[in-house]
């Protein structure tokens, strides 16, 4: 199912509504990463070069419906008026006259950027009348939000029940490469899962065994799997409620076909700490009461990679350890760098947004692989196989 997106429209001199994301990190007032703020230029200066007005809404934060002055989107705007090559106008309102007369005022080629869409209760509520509301300011909506998409709020779901949704750029690259991991993937397809809880990514694991020929398992959770197993993982992060979750998945991934590869050895220490004493164990010989696996040892290292190296479609989620402390980043490292050389053969590869996106940062990887998600949950999700109702209110092309 297609969907239309900002090139199958008539953008001259039509007034626009863009859901962008514009969620970015602030401290004392100043933006201290502007990634998303580019990223979502490409759509943006695409409308206006097209004789658009442009209206952006976006949140920032979780101010809960109240207007509070730290979550403002005005140094957004500010940054935004250094990036493009665009008059931008902000107004300190998500509705009423002044927001009125501004969109009146704005010419095609122009840039008006509302308050935070979460400065208004009804926004995470999809409240019908403020999604009527915003509608009415515009002819069009542009989603590019995808981060939102697994949720339905006014200024991306609602909005679209009064005026027509098309997707921007960055929401149409997400739906090509998370439909094609999910729809008709190349095999080999081979997925890495690490991170912190089993119980975030069940779901997407009972759809992954359907679709996936490997499932290669890092990161905490690994000791939830390894602890069902009967191993001895000492004090190592385990959900003692997941245990027969872990089992089941172990069992449908046996009668599925699905090779589910769990580490052989581990880098331990007795604190999460930098500098701390570490030590690798093996895990067939158990890892020893008072030390934790904080990640993948070098022997798993290498039987990952070896499990990579003739993937055509990889989906990875979760790093493979603490690897925001440097001595326990080297398997998410090694692996990213694994992936890496797989992309550089031909395979698609996508990195699923959230701490594995921070991970590639980390290393200097992001642009190396084919997508990096911008959206951790709603990348899940998709790959859940669930409809995201962010996805679903843009409306379908046809022909
Ligand atoms: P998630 O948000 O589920 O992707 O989890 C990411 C977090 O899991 C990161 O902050 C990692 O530091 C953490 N993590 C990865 N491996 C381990 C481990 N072996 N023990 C404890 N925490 C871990």
């Amino acid at each position: 199912m297609k969907k239309l997106t900002l090139r199958d429209v008539d953008l001259k001199d039509k007034k626009v509504i863009m859901r962008v994301d514009f969620n970015v990190p602030i401290k004392d007032g100043k933006i201290t990463d502007d990634t998303r703020i580019r990223a979502a230029l490409p759509t943006i200066q695409y409308a206006l070069d097209k004789g658009a007005k442009v209206i952006l809404l976006s949140h920032l934060g979780r101010p809960d419906g109240e207007r509070d002055p730290q979550y403002s989107l005005k140094p957004v705007a500010e940054r935004l008026k250094e990036l493009i090559d665009a008059p931008v106008y902000f107004v300190d309102e998500t509705r009423g006259e002044k927001v009125e007369e501004a969109v009146s005022k704005l010419k095609s080629g122009e840039v008006l950027v509302l308050e935070n869409t979460r400065f208004e209760k009804g926004e995470t509520k999809n409240d019908p009348e403020l999604a009527k509301y915003w509608a009415s300011l515009a002819d069009i909506h542009v989603n590019d939000a995808f981060g939102t998409a697994h949720r339905a709020h006014a200024s991306n779901v609602g909005i679209a029940n009064y005026i027509p949704s098309v997707a921007g750029f960055l929401m149409e690259k997400e739906i090509k490469f998370l439909s094609a991991a999910n729809e008709n993937p190349q095999k080999p397809y081979v997925v890495v899962l690490g991170g912190a809880k089993v119980s975030d990514k069940i779901g997407v694991i009972n759809n992954l065994l359907t679709k996936a020929d490997r499932i290669l398992i890092g990161g905490a959770m690994m000791f939830t799997f390894l602890k069902a197993l009967g191993k001895e993982v000492g004090s190592s992060k385990v959900e003692g409620d997941k245990l027969d979750v872990a089992r089941e998945i172990m069992e449908n991934a046996k009668a599925k076909n699905v090779e589910l590869v769990l580490p052989v050895d581990t880098v331990a220490a007795q604190k999460m700490e930098a500098g701390v004493e570490k030590k690798v164990f093996k895990i067939d010989e158990g890892i020893p009461e008072g030390w934790m696996g904080l990640d993948i040892g070098p022997e798993t290292i290498k039987l990952f990679t070896e499990k990579l190296s003739d993937a055509k479609t990889i989906f990875w989620n979760g790093p493979m350890g603490v690897f925001e402390i440097d001595d326990f980043a080297e398997g998410t490292k090694k692996i990213a760098e694994a992936i890496v050389n797989a992309t550089k053969k031909g395979c698609i590869s996508i990195v699923g947004g959230g701490d594995s996106a921070a991970a590639a940062e980390k290393f200097g990887l992001a642009e190396e692989f084919s997508h990096v998600s911008t959206g951790g949950g709603a990348s899940l999700e998709f790959l859940e196989g669930k409809e995201l109702p962010g996805i679903a209110s843009i409306s379908v092309k046809k022909n």
